[in-house]
Formats: structure tokens, C-alpha cells, sequence
């Protein structure tokens, strides 16, 4: 099987090399099991991109694996999530889709044998009580007085757990290995236990299922897959993984490797955090923008492609360690500074009256797509008498350093003319509102006069007849600390007032009405920003995706 070449490997692709030049697999089967019981997040998405890009690397396949063994938290809802977002982060499972529960037969069987050979027990203890007979890691584990039933009386009462004769909690199945082991997942573990609750897949046809320990690596044995690969926190289940694999007429021997999760700072990643967010309504959804999840980075206008590459720049190791969020967003310009097209808007709009132009006179001025791909060409800018620009971009008093518009000054509108402010007029509150202003018509396209005239900045505008209205969503951080697991108190306390600001007057290029949902765009010297499907045809709705440079690693030095 031939490997391409990469310069450097990770220590689980130089493990699967080895597999392969040693003759021990023939080909490469890996696996993503996602639990349908939340959405997925960025953190699933390293995951993603290492499972089923080792499978693309190496010509083998990814299956794509819902282990849905706890129905009380587990809906169909998820299922489709999780597979709408794994397309399209860009992978493809082709016909391996599987679900644990697929296997509720297999495992039953499989918990029977290991009841036939001695080596599982129906505990009647409850989950207290077992809780303290495993000790800790100073002191052994007392056995469960169940722990010596005759295999008769536990074929029996496992029966009649899967018949419904008890409650929740009365009964549960526990492997049978060494109350004394030093690792305290081996320690009898439970491997059934009795949930009355609908499943959504099985429906009501079993009250009894099996757990996490006891379906993951017997569900890899019945797929073939050789390399599971899991997080760090799986490392010292290990040893249980592969007792059931050594202790079961398993079809395949698929090895567990873990490596380091993905953490990212001012944001949470576990799904019950993220659904308690949803919950409460901190959020308006799992695809609110500020949200890690899948759904949210895409409706906030992440390219797929940016976080593909995120994932392949922070690599896969050993460590535990936390990534920031700049590296992501910086991946993120990469792409769409080369894929985003360029338009005008202005997002603060104060209006600005050019009294030398004519009233009914309107131009048009030829404005370039993208930089980066002249290939597109040119955009037709329409120009008229009164225009928007960003407010920002005016002081009445400016400070020394300030070289946009001011009272006597002048600037370039970008692609269109010089522009000299006049007068500032003010409502009765002292409020401004509107420039008056005067062009220079030999200044026509923004370009420099004959009389060698000079001017130190260039702003955008939007002319106000032609503009479109829209109302964009301008995002921070969900959390104003970096670290909202582990700082004081709660995760919610430390989530930032500030995450969502709404402008709904903002002004856009005519050339901006009409793009279809999830288009991504710059506005020239704001950022980029994404179509939200919120999105009316009187009213567009967008998203700032991220702004240009990184004002926050700028914020922070300057503190
Ligand atoms: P969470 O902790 O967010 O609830 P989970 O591990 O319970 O996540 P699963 O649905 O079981 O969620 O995860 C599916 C796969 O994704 C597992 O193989 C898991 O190891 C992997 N995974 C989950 N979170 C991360 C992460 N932050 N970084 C890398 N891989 C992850
Ligand atoms: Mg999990």
C-alpha cells in the first residue's frame, strides 16, 4: 500500500506505517463515534479530520459509528446533525454507517457467554453501595456479596433483567475480574444495567443496555476497524478494552491509541455545557454563531476548509494542552482573504451630502472582486450625491493622528472621487447628522489630482439611494475568560455581556442584495462577513465572521 509522502508524521500515522510494513494489518479501517446527544463541536472535529483523513491518507475507510447505548439522553435529532456536519466539514463515510445498538443482540449474546464462563455476575448492590466497594487508589475494592452467584443464578436473573422484572438501578451485570486491581476500571465493572426508557432506534424492545466499556471495543472487533483511536481520558480503560477483546469470541483485534483532545481558550467544550448554554437560553441555539459547535462556526461563516486546516496545524500528540482561538480564526482569514469577494458597507452610517454634485446625477465606478483572483474582474459601484459613511470615520475634533474626515478635510472614497468636508450639521440635541462635502471632479476614480494634491486616507461609502439595508451581528467572545472551566464558580458566570452587538442600519452595496445564505464576503476594511439564514428579502441579515486583523492579541499587548 503506498503512503504519500509528509515530512513529518504523527506518532499514531508512524504506529499505522509500522502495522502495515510489519504485515500485521493489510489496510487501514478507523472509526468515528460520535453520541447522538448533542451537537458536534470543534473539539469533535480534530477527531474528525484524524479519522477520516488517516482513511483518505492510506486508502482505507472511515466508518462512522453513532454509539448510542444511553437512550434517555439520545435523539434523532443528533443523529442528523452529526451527519449533515460531518459532510460538510468534507468527509464521507460512503456505506459504513453503523449504530451501537446495531449490536444489542451481539452484546447480549457476548454478556451471556462471559456469565457461562464465570466471569460476570448480576450485582443486586445499588450504584451507591458499588460505588464504595471499589475502594480507591490507596486501598483494593471489597467484593460484592453477589460476587460469588452460580452461573445458573446469574443466567437466570440477567433474563429476567431483560425482561423487565425490575426496576432501574435494582440489577446491574458486572464483569468479574480483580477487585484489587490497581487500575479501577477493572475492577467488576458494570456492563448492563436496567433502563426503562424508550431508545431511538430499538424503540421499547430492551430495557437493559449495555454500557460505554462494553459496546466500544467489541463494536471496532465486529467492524474490522484496526486503529481506534480516542482521547487521552480513554487511556486508562484501556486495559478493560482489551480484556473483553481477550475475553470474547471477538472477530477482529482492533488496538485502542489515544491522543491529546482538543481544547480551545475562551470557550467550553463538553456537550453537557454547550446544551446547558442552548438550555437556558444563554445562546438563541447549537448554531448560534458564538457557539464551538459545527453548526454555529459554519452559520457564523468558518469555511470548512479553514478549520481542516486549523486541525492539520495543531497536529496530533500526546499532550494534553489548550489551543487558542487566534490560530483558528487566523486560518480562517487565509481562506477567505483568497476566497471572500470584496464589496462596500458601512455598518455605523451617517449620511454625507456632496453639495457640489449634481441631484439627479449618478455614476457608476469599476471596483475589483478580489485581489487575490483578478481573474473575476471588476464590480460596478454606483456613486450619487448623497452617500453613507461609517461614522467612525469622521471627528468633528480630530486628535492630531486622526487622518480621516474632519471639518476642512479631505479624503479618498475609495474607486470614486476626493472628498473635502465643509460643514457639520447637528439636530437640536447636538447630535450629528449630516456632512456637507464637496468633490473634486478631477479626482475621478480616486485618483491622484494634476495638481499633485495628496491625501492620507481612504474610506469606503455606500451610495445612499442605491443602498441596500441590512442588519449585521457583530460577535465576540462567548466568555470574557480565557479559561471559563476553570475559573471561579460557575462556567455561566464568566460568560461576556458583550458577545453579540446588533447594528441594524447598516448600509450595503447594492451588489450584496440577493447573495445566497452561508455566502461569506468582506466588507472592505471591516472584515468578512457571512449571510445568516435569518436573512428576509427586505432585510438581510449577516454575520461578522471575523474582522480583519486581530484586535484582541493588538487589545491585549497594549494592557
Ligand atoms: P464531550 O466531552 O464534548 O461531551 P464526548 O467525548 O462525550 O464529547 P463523543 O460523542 O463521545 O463526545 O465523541 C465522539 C468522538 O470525538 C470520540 O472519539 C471523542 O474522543 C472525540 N472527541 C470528543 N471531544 C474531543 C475533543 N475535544 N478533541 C478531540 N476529539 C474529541
Ligand atoms: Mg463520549
Amino acid at each position: 500500500m503506498s503512503v504519500p509522502p509528509t515530512p513529518s508524521k504523527d506518532f499514531i500515522r508512524e504506529l499505522i506505517d509500522e502495522d502495515l510494513s510489519s504485515g500485521k494489518h493489510d489496510g487501514t479501517v478507523t472509526r468515528f463515534p460520535p453520541e447522538p446527544n448533542g451537537y458536534l463541536h470543534i473539539g469533535h472535529a480534530k477527531s474528525i479530520c484524524l479519522n477520516f483523513g488517516i482513511a483518505e491518507e492510506y486508502g482505507g475507510r472511515c466508518h462512522l459509528r453513532f454509539d448510542d447505548t444511553n437512550p434517555t439522553k439520545e435523539d434523532v435529532e443528533y443523529v442528523d446533525s452529526i451527519k449533515e456536519d460531518i459532510k460538510w466539514l468534507g468527509f464521507d463515510w460512503g456505506d459504513h454507517i453503523y449504530f451501537a445498538s446495531d449490536y444489542f443482540e451481539k452484546l447480549h449474546e457476548w454478556a451471556i457467554h462471559l456469565i457461562e464462563e464465570g466471569k460476570a455476575y448480576v450485582d443486586d448492590q445499588n450504584a451507591e453501595e458499588i460505588r464504595k466497594g471499589r475502594g480507591d487508589l490507596q486501598n483494593p475494592g471489597v467484593d460484592s456479596p453477589y460476587r460469588d452467584r452460580l452461573v445458573e443464578e446469574n443466567i437466570d436473573l440477567f433474563r429476567r433483567m431483560k425482561e423487565g422484572e425490575f426496576g432501574d438501578g435494582e440489577k446491574v451485570l458486572r464483569a468479574r475480574i480483580d477487585m484489587a486491581h490497581p487500575n479501577l476500571n477493572m475492577r467488576d465493572p458494570v456492563i448492563y444495567r436496567i433502563v426503562h426508557a424508550e431508545h431511538h432506534r430499538t424503540g421499547d424492545t430492551w430495557c437493559i443496555y449495555p454500557m460505554y466499556d462494553f459496546t466500544h471495543g467489541q463494536s471496532d472487533a465486529l467492524e474490522y476497524i484496526t486503529h481506534s483511536l480516542c482521547t487521552l481520558e480513554f487511556e486508562n480503560h484501556r486495559p478493560l478494552y482489551d480484556w473483553f477483546l481477550d475475553n470474547l469470541p471477538v472477530p477482529s483485534r482492533p488496538r485502542q491509541i489515544e491522543f491529546g483532545r482538543l481544547n480551545l481558550n475562551y470557550t467550553v467544550m463538553s456537550k453537557r455545557k454547550l446544551l446547558q448554554l442552548v438550555d437556558e437560553g444563554m445562546v438563541s441555539g447549537w448554531d448560534d454563531p458564538r457557539m464551538p459547535t459545527i453548526s454555529g462556526i459554519r452559520r457564523r461563516g468558518y469555511p470548512a476548509e479553514a478549520i481542516r486546516e486549523f486541525c492539520k496545524t495543531i497536529g496530533i500528540t500526546k499532550f494534553k494542552g489548550t489551543n487558542d482561538i487566534s490560530l483558528l480564526e487566523s486560518a480562517v482569514r487565509d481562506v477567505l482573504n483568497r476566497d471572500a469577494n470584496r464589496y462596500m458597507a458601512v455598518l455605523n452610517p451617517i449620511k454625507l451630502v456632496i453639495t457640489n454634485y449634481p441631484e439627479d446625477k449618478e455614476e457608476e465606478f469599476d471596483a475589483v472582486i478580489n485581489p487575490e483572483q483578478p481573474e473575476l474582474g471588476t464590480r460596478k459601484v454606483p456613486f450619487s450625491r448623497e452617500l453613507y459613511i461609517e461614522r467612525d470615520d469622521f471627528m468633528e475634533d480630530p486628535p492630531k493622528k486622526f487622518f480621516r474626515l474632519a471639518p476642512g478635510k479631505e479624503v479618498r472614497f475609495r474607486s470614486a472621487y476626493f472628498i473635502r468636508c465643509d460643514e457639520v450639521v447637528k439636530d437640536d440635541d447636538g447630535n450629528i447628522v449630516e456632512l456637507r462635502c464637496t468633490y473634486d471632479p478631477e479626482t475621478r476614480g480616486g485618483q491622484n489630482p494634476p495638481d499633485g494634491r495628496k491625501v492620507k486616507a481612504t474610506i469606503h461609502w455606500v451610495s445612499a439611494k442605491h443602498a441596500v439595508d441590512a442588519e449585521v451581528r457583530v460577535y465576540d467572545r462567548l466568555f470574557a475568560n480565557e479559561s471559563p472551566d476553570s475559573g471561579e464558580g460557575n462556567f455561566l458566570d464568566h460568560l461576556n455581556q458583550d458577545s453579540l452587538a446588533v447594528l441594524e442600519n447598516a448600509k450595503l452595496e447594492p451588489n450584496l442584495a440577493g447573495l445566497e445564505t452561508e455566502t461569506t464576503v468582506q466588507f472592505e476594511r471591516l472584515g468578512y462577513f457571512c449571510v445568516d439564514s435569518d436573512s428576509e428579502e427586505d432585510k438581510l441579515v449577516f454575520n461578522r465572521t471575523v474582522p480583519l486583523r486581530d484586535s484582541w492579541a493588538k487589545a491585549q499587548k497594549k494592557n
